[in-house]
């Protein structure tokens, strides 16, 4: 009836369009988070029906940016980092991760989802090394021109630039991320880092996998997902140095311990790596 009360979880912030998945919504849904509705589930369960290990490209995804981060904050001194389209708060988020290794190191997060940047101030208020911005990260220039990210990173020190999960959303030309990424890289300092990841089209048994989950990920009411095939991936570092092991499947970039069973489907279907500009 009218009177049943909505539940928390289901409430609409203002701003937030319930009839349209969100991206950032559907992914923390994928990763059995809470901040999602209805409608970000049944693009999970529409994917989830015809990819059953799905699931497992977020799974490999966060892991890889809480790796690569660790990585970064303890092996190259580089206290500052610029991460675009963080997603909503989970478990481990990149300033839990980093300043554990280094209290002082800043991050600035970039997102354009109301939930996201909702959520995200509640749990930075307190952390003074911490910022939240608002903007279109497929549009270096709108990222790097603003204000607040310009008052809390120095741009004649090394940074460390994320790019994780987010440029496969990018719907526009086909060489578009490759350019994005390189006007990026053109006003990075020396010595700055990335890491990246991205949906791979493996070229191999799991191209199936792949391009079903391409299909519903695209046709939904999310619609977006681009799976690129290795050599295209590789694209996305320019002319960067990349570190060992190049760029790989996530699952073999550094992972945790040896692997006691076999790599499931979607664990071929996203690769990444870490690399340096010089
Ligand atoms: N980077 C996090 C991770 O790897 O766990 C989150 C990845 S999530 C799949 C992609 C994020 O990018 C979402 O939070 C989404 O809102 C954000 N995003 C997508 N397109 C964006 C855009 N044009 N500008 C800013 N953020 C965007």
């Amino acid at each position: 009836t009218s009177s049943t009360p909505v539940p928390q979880s289901e409430r609409v912030p203002v701003g937030v369009d319930p009839t349209r998945a969100s991206i950032a919504r559907v992914y923390d849904a994928f990763l059995g988070g809470k901040d999602n509705y209805e409608i970000d589930r049944k693009v999970r369960d529409g994917v989830l029906a015809e990819a059953p290990y799905a699931s497992h490209l977020a799974y490999e995804n966060r892991d890889f940016l809480i790796r690569a981060c660790r990585f970064i904050a303890q092996q190259t001194g580089i206290t500052q980092f610029l991460d675009c389209g963080s997603g909503l708060p989970t478990a481990e988020n990149t300033h839990q991760v980093v300043q554990r290794v280094n209290p002082d190191s800043t991050v600035v997060y970039v997102d354009n989802d109301p939930v996201v940047m909702a959520h995200g101030r509640a749990l930075l208020e307190e952390n003074e090394n911490t910022t939240l911005v608002s903007a279109d990260i497929f549009n270096p220039a709108e990222v790097l021109d603003n204000e607040t990210v310009r008052t809390h990173l120095d741009f004649d020190q090394p940074i460390a630039l994320l790019q994780v999960g987010t440029l496969h959303h990018f719907e526009g030309p086909a060489d578009g991320p490759a350019e994005i990424m390189r006007q990026y890289y053109e006003r990075l300092p020396s010595g700055s880092f990335v890491a990246l990841s991205h949906f791979m089209d493996p070229e191999n048994e799991y191209t199936a996998m792949a391009r079903k989950a391409e299909d519903k990920f695209r046709h939904s009411p999310m619609g977006s997902g681009t799976f690129r095939t290795m050599d295209e991936i590789r694209t996305l570092f320019g002319d960067l140095e990349l570190v060992e092991p190049g760029v790989i499947r996530l699952a073999d970039w550094w992972q945790d311990g040896p692997r006691l069973t076999p790599l499931n489907e979607a664990q071929h279907c996203i690769a990444g790596g870490v690399a340096r500009k010089r």
